[in-house]
């Protein structure tokens, strides 16, 4: 037996000498080392060899299968240095191939929008503020002069979180909490998300508004509808028409709603104006003296309009834009084109 294990010794170191490659040297683990391997079966014969000579034999075997473990673990430690070194000969970078070009974002259209109409209302004095887009009821209906019994409450327009907050359903809230705390003159822009339970092609449960207010002494309808036209015709331009509609806002007396000649058909008539040749673009109006009193305003000094917009609206008009919802898809198509 230890004739046997001398011989394979042997052979195995001879072998190892002669392999070439890795997976020679991995086959030859096998067959030595292996569970199944020869050393292994030499160990499980150890039964047939005298009793005096076992130890002797047993120390002989593991002698051998640590010096061949060794040898093939050193041996396997220098081929895969060597691949290291071959696959770096190998590996080639062509300097000469074009790069990648990097895709850069771009501003949202409804966000180029907002910051348009801000930087136009900022070269008016006028400073944006922003409010919280979980609101009060106080400050999204009580304080705007909106009781509780008006339909703009109503269940299926707003989203309330409890039964005295609310998602707001307009930027005005912002003015009630700028007047809180600044006594006239105020001018303020207030853009942001607002909140209606609706969807359709003109709708979405979330949109962008854009909130303006001026108050001051001897503030007249004259100064709304001047600064609302300059406005209007730096957007859509120097020639567009623009008329005033009375209309009716709780938080503001006497109110009027602004349309713009329409932009598609020049006023001809077209399936977006629906025939009419003229589109609503915003709501405005004197702030209502009940307002005023909510926040501490003395109304017999100090008078103001205020007016909003949907932004989307505006995007729309402005880039061709047929669905609302598109706005709100992330498709990178789409969005790339602004
Ligand atoms: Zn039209």
């Amino acid at each position: 037996m230890i004739e046997n294990l001398h011989q394979l010794e042997k052979n195995a170191l001879a072998e190892i000498q002669a392999a070439t490659n890795e997976s020679e040297i991995i086959a030859i683990r096998t067959k030595y080392l292996g569970r199944k391997g020869l050393i292994t079966q030499l160990l499980r014969d150890i039964a047939k060899v005298p009793q005096e000579q076992r130890p002797l034999f047993g120390k002989r075997c593991n002698d051998v299968k640590e010096l061949l473990t060794s040898r093939i673990e050193e041996v396997l430690r220098l081929q895969s240095g060597q691949n290291a070194e071959e696959a770096l000969l190998k590996e080639k970078i062509d300097v000469t191939l074009p790069g990648r070009a990097v895709k850069y974002g771009r501003t949202h259209p409804v966000t180029q929008v907002a910051q348009e109409i801000c930087s136009i209302f900022s070269s008016f004095g006028f400073s944006v503020v922003e409010g919280p887009e979980v609101e009060l009821d106080y400050y999204n209906f009580e304080a705007l002069n909106i009781p509780k019994d008006h339909p703009a409450r109503d269940m299926q327009d707003t989203f309330y979180i409890e039964e005295n907050i609310v998602l707001r359903t307009h930027t005005s809230p912002v003015q009630v909490r700028v007047m809180e705390k600044v006594k006239p003159p105020v001018r303020i822009l207030s853009p942001g998300r607002v909140y209606r339970r609706d969807s359709d092609v003109s709708h979405t449960p979330m949109f962008h508004q854009i909130e303006g207010l001026l108050v001051d002494q001897g503030i007249t309808f004259g100064d709304l509808k001047g600064i609302l036209a300059v406005f209007l015709k730096i957007i859509f331009g120097q020639e567009t028409k623009i008329r005033f509609r009375p209309s009716f806002f709780p938080f503001t007396e006497p109110s009027a709603e602004v349309d713009i000649c329409c932009v598609i058909c020049k006023g001809e008539g077209c399936r977006v104006c629906k025939q009419s040749g003229w589109l609503e673009i915003l709501g405005s109006g004197m702030v209502d003296p009940a307002v005023f009193k909510y926040v501490g305003y003395d109304s017999e000094k100090y008078t103001g309009f205020a007016f909003g917009l949907g932004l989307e609206r505006i995007a729309m008009l402005k880039y061709g834009v047929s669905d609302i919802r598109l706005f709100f898809e992330n498709d990178f198509r789409f969005l790339r084109q602004f």
